[in-house]
């Protein structure tokens, strides 16, 4: 279980995974549809890749899928007593094998046939077992519980555009900037101005998030996490909550390594910032300098035909902070974030931890519907009723809205920052959703990783560049921007570099979230990570590569792209055959009694059958005998017996010619 507010690890959350996806406000459902095709594209093979594999299997794209086509109309006609595999979403190819009785070795050769390299762990998909399964006359039904079935969910901005019960909803801001340049002094002011006016007392609970009225009406949600851990790290999740990022920048101290970081979280998430220039109480202070500093790292005053709009304010005095409030709801109004608050609820969680007493509780953000006391839910691996909901004044809700934080206590664990937050009807439904989940974080967990091939073919079917985003960090400047400006450079029409962040200074932890979030390397030159860096790179996977030479770098870079290359399929000539007669043989069929002229057969290899010069078939060699025994391959001047699959009409005088299909990987330069 990690700690509160700990860097959660990738894909910790089993229901809805992430991929660190940019994401605009209000796109949430948008993002996690394609977040789960990503997911099925990365994790497990897919029909399509077949398809893709397949296309580049044979020199004529249009030959080859037709006559894959062909074969398998021959294959699944009688299917009068079909016999059927039940798959739970995804299986391994081992445990196919095991329910049709067919050697895993089998499939794994069928699988390459189609340009899929898979193990024997492998997990496929639904699509691509059934391909497989009717081979063997086998029948696929999916009995995968399917979980969106049961559980609220965030709509796509297009439906809530179309909702008419969706209503304008608060912002949901985070404040980010170098240290001591003001985050806390500005949220806990924002939270105690607020509180003063409204309740009397003004005792404030940090529960991670609260709500501010500013003016007529509206309010704005601030996520007093603070720091850009617990934003990045939501969005390593998937879970971009944040509509609006405020940018604290001391007028004193200006433009800072934290304060680029900022810009650059904020840019990869693709979302807007305003400018609070902070410590403006301070003598001989100049926020025009300041606004000049940001102009570097293309964030332009309004004031200045840019868009970002920039505030002088003091934390500390409180001066310029309504006008700041004023401006959010303002660019909350630009952006017209809408949610429905009639459905059930769905939010994301913010921080959450087991406190003495009242045993787990976590502070939701609730996103879209209305979250009430007695709701059951389920968030990660845990499920519960709401037992009690606490707003950061500490007064107990019945009923909490969109954009609104609450803590919640009633879940029987603690889920992870940035984990999806889900009410259900029953406490049935909770209980199948938490073991479904489980069963499949288990099974992943035990299909090992066949990480290279898959990743090189989840690159094959994709038209768009592909991109190998990076975080670089350096001794000095001046290597800086020679190492960033060479990387840029390496690129070419299939694939790019993408510096995400970079500077000079140590690998930090920071560095390593924000690494995860864009699922980016980290390149340290004459530098490494710091101890909590290296600790939390461990845990996240993040490979950090050092060097103290620019060419290693530069051809470390140079391989991974050629890695991201779409590898080619290379037909390799084996051998010729010629057929001087046909015998039929019960159970096996036709078999082409065939003269090895050149080369080498082998069982097992595609082969294509020529009739005077013309193609007339082709297949795999599924048979392949000398006198009556099955051999593996055949050489030259040798006489066998072989039957070619997907091709029964074989005749005297025909010539075989038989071949492999490689993967081969290209590079970059080529
Ligand atoms: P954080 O690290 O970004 O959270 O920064 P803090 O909020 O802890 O502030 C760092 C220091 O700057 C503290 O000593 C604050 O009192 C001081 N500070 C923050 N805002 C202001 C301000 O508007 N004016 C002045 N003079 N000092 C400020």
């Amino acid at each position: 279980m990690p700690a509160p507010g700990a860097v959660p690890l990738p894909g910790r959350d089993p229901g809805r995974r992430r991929k660190g996806a940019p994401g605009r406000p209000g796109s949430d459902a948008d993002r996690q549809r394609t977040q789960r095709t990503q997911r099925s594209r990365r994790q497990v093979f897919n029909r399509e890749d077949i398809y893709q594999g397949a296309a580049r299997a044979g020199r004529g794209r249009k030959r080859k899928m037709s006559s894959r086509k062909g074969a398998k109309t021959q294959l699944t006609t009688p299917a009068a007593h079909k016999r059927v595999v039940r798959v739970d979403g995804t299986i391994s190819v081992g445990q196919l094998g095991q329910e049709m009785g067919v050697k895993t070795n089998e499939l794994i050769r069928k699988l390459m046939g189609m340009g899929v390299m898979a193990t024997m762990n492998q997990q496929i998909d639904v699509d691509t077992a059934s391909l497989l399964a009717t081979e063997y006359d086998y029948e696929v039904k999916n009995v995968e519980f399917d979980e969106d079935a049961v559980l609220s969910g965030p709509a796509d901005a297009q439906k809530v555009e179309a909702d008419p019960d969706a209503v304008l909803r608060a912002p949901v801001v985070t404040v980010m900037g170098h240290v001591d340049h003001g985050k806390t002094t500005l949220l806990d002011r924002i939270r105690k101005a607020n509180v003063a006016s409204g309740e009397a007392g003004g005792i404030t609970q940090h529960i991670g998030a609260y709500k501010v009225q500013v003016g007529d009406g509206k309010s704005v949600v601030f996520l007093d996490t603070p720091g850009h851990a617990a934003f990045t790290a939501m969005r390593a999740r998937g879970a971009s909550v944040t509509d609006l990022v405020v940018l604290i920048v001391a007028a004193d101290d200006g433009v800072m390594p934290q304060t680029v970081e900022s810009i650059n979280h904020a840019k990869a998430a693709g979302v807007p910032l305003v400018v609070a220039i902070n410590k403006i109480d301070k003598p001989g202070v100049d926020p025009e300098r300041i606004k000049q500093e940001l102009t570097k790292y293309e964030v332009v005053p309004e004031e200045w035909g840019g868009d970002t709009m920039c505030v002088p304010v003091s934390a500390l005095s409180g001066q310029g902070i309504d006008e700041l409030l004023e401006n959010l709801a303002l660019q909350a109004e630009i952006l017209e974030l809408k949610a429905n608050p009639k459905k059930e609820a769905y939010g994301r969680v913010v921080e959450a931890r087991v406190e003495k007493g009242r045993g787990p509780v976590c502070t939701v953000l609730v996103q879209e519907g209305t979250l009430k006391q007695g709701d059951y839910i389920v968030s990660g691996d845990h499920y519960g009723r709401v037992r009690a909901m606490l707003d950061h004044t500490g007064q107990r809700l019945k009923e909490a809205g969109p954009a609104t934080p609450v803590e919640v206590q009633g879940l029987n664990g603690v889920p992870s920052a940035g984990d999806g937050f889900h009410v259900v009807k029953n406490e049935k439904d909770a209980k199948r959703v938490v073991s479904s989940r489980t069963d499949r974080a288990r099974a992943q967990r035990s299909s090992t990783q066949g990480a290279n091939a898959a990743d090189l073919l989840a690159n094959m079917g994709k038209v768009d560049k592909e991109v190998q985003n990076l975080i670089l960090k350096t001794d000095v400047a001046g290597s800086y921007e020679a190492i960033r400006h060479s990387l840029e450079e390496l690129g070419n029409d299939e694939v790019e570099v993408k510096i995400v962040h970079g500077g000079v200074g140590v690998i930090s932890e920071s560095d390593v979230t924000l690494a995860t979030a864009s699922e980016a390397k980290i390149i340290g030159f004459n530098v490494g990570p710091d101890t909590n860096a290296k600790r939390a790179a461990d845990q996240g996977g993040v490979e950090i590569l050092r060097f103290s030479v620019i060419y290693d770098v530069l051809d470390t870079v140079r391989d991974m792209l050629s890695g991201l290359l779409t590898p080619e399929t290379v037909e390799e000539h084996l051998g010729k055959v010629e057929v001087r007669a046909v015998f039929h043989i019960q159970k096996v069929g036709a078999v082409a009694g065939s003269f090895v002229t050149e080369g080498k057969v082998v069982r097992g290899a595609h082969a294509r059958v020529f009739r005077d010069g013309k193609l007339v078939g082709q297949g795999r060699i599924s048979t392949l005998k000398r006198f009556k025994d099955d051999v593996r391959e055949v050489a030259t001047g040798y006489e066998c017996g072989l039957s070619v699959d997907g091709y029964k009409d074989v005749q005297e005088g025909d010539t075989i010619e038989v071949f492999d299909l490689k993967l081969v990987k290209r590079k970059i330069d080529d």
